[in-house]
C-alpha cells in the first residue's frame, strides 16, 4: 500500500514568532498520526528554526525551491546540498508560481529535480494546467509534457524517489477546488504516464493533490484511489486546519 503524505507550502509567509507557535502545534499534534506523514516546506531563512523545533519529531521539513546548479557564482540561489545540511527531506520543484512568476520552463524544473535527487532530497514535482488549458481540453497534453521533461532528462527510475503533486493552476489559492472526480482523473493519467515507462515505480508513486484543500474537502479528495495526500498552501498556515487535513489522510 502506498504511503500518505500531507505537505504544507508556506510560500513567502511567516515570521519567527508565528512560526514557533505553528511548528510547535504541528509537532505535538502530528505525534499520533497513523498511516500518514506530515511535512512543512518553509522559506529558506526559517529552515534553521524548523529543524530546531521539529528535530526528533514525526514531522519532516523542506524547501520550496532549489537551484539547478551546484556551489558557485549563482547569486541568490540555494543549492540542494545546502538544503541537505539543514536536514531537509523534501523540496518542492516546479510549483506553478515558480513557473508563471519566475519563468521556469520544463527543462529548468527537470534540472532542479535532478539536483535535488542527486543530493538525496525527495523532490515534490508540481504539475498542472491553467484554466484556459483545461477549458480547451489540454490538461493531458500540458501535464504529460511536464512529466516527460523530467523523465527525458533524469529517467523514469528517478520517479522512484520522488513525489508528484497535481496542482491545477486554477485551483491554487483561488478557493476553487477540483472535484474529487476531476482530481482522480488527472492523478490516474499521471500514474499511467509513468507506468508506460516503469509500472512498479508508478504503482508506488505518491501523488498529492494541491489546490484550495481545506479540512472540509480533504476527506473526499483523499478517498479517491489515486490521491495519496495533499500539498497545502493557505490552509497550512492555520495549525488546526492543517492538522485536520493531515488527519483526513490517516489510514488506521
Ligand atoms: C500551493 O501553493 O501549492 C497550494 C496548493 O495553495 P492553496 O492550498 O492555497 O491553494
Amino acid at each position: 500500500m502506498r504511503g500518505r503524505l500531507v505537505a504544507g507550502n508556506w510560500k513567502s509567509n511567516g515570521d519567527l514568532a508565528a512560526n514557533e507557535a505553528l511548528l510547535g502545534h504541528i509537532r505535538a499534534a502530528a505525534a499520533d498520526l497513523q498511516g500518514a506523514a506530515c511535512a512543512v516546506c518553509v522559506p529558506y531563512p526559517y529552515l534553521f528554526q524548523a529543524r530546531q523545533v521539529l528535530a526528533h519529531s514525526t514531522v519532516a521539513w523542506g524547501g520550496q525551491d532549489v537551484s539547478q546548479f551546484g556551489a558557485g557564482a549563482y547569486t541568490g540561489a540555494v543549492t540542494a546540498v545546502m538544503l541537505r545540511e539543514f536536514d531537509c527531506r523534501y523540496v518542492i520543484v516546479g510549483h506553478s508560481e515558480r513557473r508563471s512568476v519566475f519563468g521556469e520552463r520544463n527543462e529548468v524544473v527537470a534540472a532542479k529535480f535532478g539536483a535535488a535527487s542527486q543530493a538525496g532530497l525527495t523532490p515534490i514535482l508540481c504539475v498542472g494546467e491553467t484554466l484556459q488549458e483545461r477549458e480547451t481540453g489540454k490538461m493531458e497534453e500540458v501535464v504529460g509534457a511536464q512529466l516527460d521533461a523530467v523523465i527525458a532528462a533524469k529517467g523514469a527510475a528517478a520517479m522512484g524517489s520522488a513525489v508528484v503533486a497535481y496542482e491545477p493552476v486554477w485551483a491554487i489559492g483561488t478557493g476553487k477546488t477540483a472535484t474529487p472526480e476531476q482530481a482522480q482523473a488527472a492523478h490516474a493519467f499521471i500514474r499511467a504516464r509513468i507506468a508506460a515507462h516503469h509500472a512498479v515505480i508508478a504503482s508506488k508513486l505518491v501523488i498529492l493533490y494541491g489546490g484550495s484543500v481545506k479540512a472540509a474537502n480533504a476527506g473526499q479528495l483523499f478517498a479517491m484511489p489515486d490521491i495519496d495526500g495533499g500539498l497545502i498552501g493557505g490552509a497550512a498556515l492555520v495549525a488546526e486546519e492543517f492538522m485536520a487535513i493531515c488527519r483526513a489522510a490517516e489510514r488506521r
